[in-house]
């Protein structure tokens, strides 16, 4: 769709910015009334002051999800109306897919047209989730046959879902959809940096007839309103995508608390490993730097260390940096925009931070490195790109989540597998061949949950994403994702 940078001023100036928290089918102030401020990091300016909920707030909206989940509102309906009503929710999702880009874009500096994408996926995921629900069976055990064991599964009840900023809407879908297709409740804590989106498609969860308490919103900081919902005695799940470092807490609380089921989808320093017979070289670089830049680099699975094959470093990286300089950051309202801001002022402090480090380290910065468009008041930093890097130093071994690159040099299978390996990641490896023997060898060895071979796009909601070591564990995405919102229950019966 071809849009206009007018066209897009008009969407943000009627995009509706919702405050308050949803609870119980309401949108609600805090208890305590205190907000915090939403900052625009395209040009730095407060756009909202939001309910920030705390403990109170949180029990509230734990009382309704619980209430609505034992009266069976939700989970004892026909699959087929609540397949119905999902369709309808997704249905609004898509009526209003505009401005809620509109409103991701103001809230975190995303490119509009990469929200537009995003928010697409978004009703697509909510009716590919809808359509499973019936699809899922139980089954009977092969007992003796005086027996019938039947193994149903049955919803955990109240899942409580802490979201990230980077992608706010898909994030929060990527965990309520299946969630509720399984027919939980849900209490969702969006990102204090970005609870836009989905605090405006609360309503469209409410007319599209889910039932009040079965899905509520809970603005608020991470120390408080998402610690209350991990250390709640009665949430019976949590799915949180985030920091390693709040990952291991959400563990803690746990154990502190009533033994709550964990999912986790954590950070990555995903190697991308291209060897020379990789099928066109300049292809591989342009879809590196899309990739790598995609999201001011603000993804867990960016192809943050790029392992080079030591024979076409020069010429690759000559290539990489033509197609990077397409993304010099713009304001992300216009339309040619294809990097905008950083999420933060302090995200920007931390990825400059990161980019001296590198500089001490003796990484050759080979382009970008600085703040630019200053007099904007917002956060945006170049494309950057460091070469010479040696797998130890910590812009290779920890997580930016910034646009910054880092490229080492291999040059053989077995030390590129090596280097991809050291890390305490293992969310993603990517991997360019036309060898079709090397790369299922490579696809077996690294220690990933996700192996992508001549792509750097897995965006299909019937694969699953999640990762090994401390990226995570669990899965986001696919049928899996549906069980992992539902535990086993096995009926023995003596015939
Ligand atoms: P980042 O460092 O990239 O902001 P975080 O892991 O801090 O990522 O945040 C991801 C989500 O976790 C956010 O919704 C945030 O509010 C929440 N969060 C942060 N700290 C805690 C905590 N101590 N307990 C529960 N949730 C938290």
């Amino acid at each position: 769709m071809s849009l206009s940078f007018e066209e897009v001023k008009k969407l943000k100036e009627n995009a509706e910015i919702k405050t308050q928290a949803f609870i119980n089918g309401k949108y609600a102030d805090s208890l305590d009334g205190d907000t915090f401020d939403k900052v625009s990091p395209i040009d730095g300016k407060v756009i909202a002051k939001i309910a920030s909920c705390k403990q109170a707030d949180v029990d509230l909206a734990v009382s309704a999800a619980r209430q609505a989940y034992e009266k069976g509102v939700w989970s004892d309906i026909t699959p087929e109306q609540r397949k119905n009503i999902l369709y309808a929710f997704a249905n609004l999702v898509e009526a209003h897919h505009m401005e809620l880009a509109t409103l991701e874009t103001m809230d975190m500096g995303k490119p509009i047209s990469n929200s537009i994408g995003e928010i697409r996926r978004c009703f697509n995921g909510i009716r590919w989730f809808a359509e499973a629900i019936d699809k899922l069976y139980g089954a009977v055990a092969t007992t003796r046959p005086s027996i019938n064991a039947q193994i149903v599964r049955e919803p955990y009840g109240v899942v409580a879902a802490i979201i990230p900023w980077n992608y706010p809407l898909m994030m929060a879908v990527w965990k309520f959809a299946p969630a509720l297709a399984a027919g939980n409740s849900v209490v969702l804590k969006p990102a204090e940096q970005s609870p836009l989106t989905l605090l405006r498609i609360a309503e469209f969860a409410k007319q599209a007839g889910i039932p009040d308490g079965v899905f509520n919103v809970v603005p608020g900081y991470g120390e408080t309103a998402g610690q209350a919902l991990a250390l709640h005695m009665d949430v019976d799940k949590i799915t949180f995508t985030g920091s390693s470092e709040v990952g291991k807490l959400i563990m803690q609380y746990s154990g502190l608390s009533n033994m709550k089921r964990v999912s986790l989808e954590c950070g990555g320093k995903c190697p991308n490993i291209v060897f020379p017979d990789a099928y066109d070289l300049d292809d591989v670089a342009k879809q590196t730097a899309g990739a790598m830049f995609y999201n001011s680099g603000q993804v867990c699975d960016s192809p943050t260390r790029l392992l080079i094959h030591k024979s076409i470093k020069e010429s690759f990286l000559k290539k990489l940096i033509e197609y990077s300089k397409e993304y010099m950051p713009k304001n992300p309202l216009d339309p040619a925009c294809s990097m905008g801001s950083v999420v933060t002022g302090e995200q920007m402090e931390r990825i400059l931070n990161y980019i001296e480090i590198g500089k001490a380290e003796g990484a050759k910065l080979k382009m970008g490195g600085k703040q630019v468009l200053c007099e904007s008041g917002g956060y945006y930093v170049e494309p950057t790109i460091f070469s010479d890097v040696n797998n130890n130093m910590r812009i290779a071994q920890e997580e930016i989540f910034g646009p910054v690159l880092s490229v080492i040099e291999f040059e053989t299978e077995e030390e590129a597998i090596e280097i991809a390996n050291d890390s305490i990641y293992g969310l993603c490896a990517f991997v360019w061949t036309s060898d079709l023997k090397k790369a299922v060898s490579l696809s077996k060895k690294l220690k990933c949950g996700k192996i992508l071979i001549n792509s750097t796009g897995d965006g299909d909601w019937s694969v699953p994403h999640g990762g090994f070591k401390q990226s995570g564990f669990g899965r986001d995405k696919s049928i899996e994702s549906i069980e992992q919102y539902t535990q086993t229950k096995l009926t023995w019966i003596e015939l």
